[in-house]
């Protein structure tokens, strides 16, 4: 039989020491690394027997039963004796947790679960689960561009902005916070059933030509009218991705709902041969 300290977490690669229960009932678990592999340099793949210190961090996990676990995993930190190494110390780590992450991969495979079945938003699934909303978000953003099929080329795309109404900051796995972009750039299947194509942070004429160009070359051909605002910025970026593309301009906005928008404009652009101000 197996050790039941092994998998009673249901966490590949490291085992239960022991539980401490407080006086208000939480519980901390203190899990040991029980993967081999954990003492092999991720540069040079040798293993290594020289421990240069222990730490312990508090990794984030789902709960366990109706209330949720404390976390502390107690690692070693090795020192890599290859003399052509690069890496002169590294520390333990699992698939779960890889190095500076603090969520456990099923944590996040549960947030972007719970986005994608459609019962629930990120900001949701921080109620329910240890995590803030970037990270959630971003938890769901990975998942959906494994899903994510190529795009059908539209006969008419729609380019416009959006805008956050408030500035948002995210905290990465190193734990320096940055500003997200506050704009992003929509492009819309206005002739067909497509809706929303896709989203690109910034609204740029770079930030377009590169969401552009990278549908390629066959994607673009098929493009045969391009509806922009007035803004030079998406005008240059049409210019130089879409060149042979007719430009339709409308001074609708979107702000509401990119659907909406997406009917309204597409009831104004009847067709590729009715520009409403061809050559600009
Ligand atoms: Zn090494």
């Amino acid at each position: 039989m197996r050790d039941g300290t092994r998998f009673c977490l249901g966490l590949p690669g490291v085992a239960v020491n022991r539980v401490e229960q407080d006086a208000d009932g939480v519980r901390t678990v203190h899990l040991g690394t029980d993967d081999e592999a954990a003492a092999a340099c991720p540069e040079c793949g040798v293993f290594s027997t020289c421990v240069r210190q222990r730490r312990t961090t508090r990794p984030r996990d789902l709960p366990y039963g109706e209330v949720a676990l404390e976390v502390r995993w107690h690692k070693r930190q090795f020192a890599c004796r290859e003399r052509l190494c690069k890496q002169q110390a590294f520390t333990e780590s699992i698939d779960e947790l890889p190095p500076y992450a603090r969520i456990t991969g099923r944590t996040r495979r549960a947030a972007a679960a719970a986005v994608g079945s459609g019962w629930s938003v990120a900001a949701a699934v921080t109620k329910e689960l240890p995590m803030s909303w970037p990270i959630a978000h971003a938890a769901f953003a990975a998942h959906a561009d494994r899903l994510l099929v190529e795009l059908v080329a539209p006969e008419v795309l729609g380019i416009d902005e959006t805008r956050r109404r408030r500035p948002r900051w995210a905290k990465n796995e190193a734990g320096s916070w940055s500003r997200l972009e506050r704009f992003e750039t929509n492009f819309v299947d206005l002739s067909g059933p497509g809706g929303l194509l896709g989203q690109t942070a910034g609204r740029t004429s770079k930030t377009v030509v590169d969401w552009l160009d990278g549908r390629g070359e066959d994607w673009k051909a098929q493009v045969q009218v391009v509806v922009i605002d007035m803004c030079s910025p998406y005008r240059a970026a049409v210019q130089q991705a879409l060149p042979d593309a007719r430009r339709s301009l409308t001074g609708s906005t979107w702000c509401a709902s990119p659907t909406r928008w997406s009917r309204r404009s597409a009831a104004r652009v009847p067709g590729p041969a009715r520009t409403s101000r061809p050559g600009r």
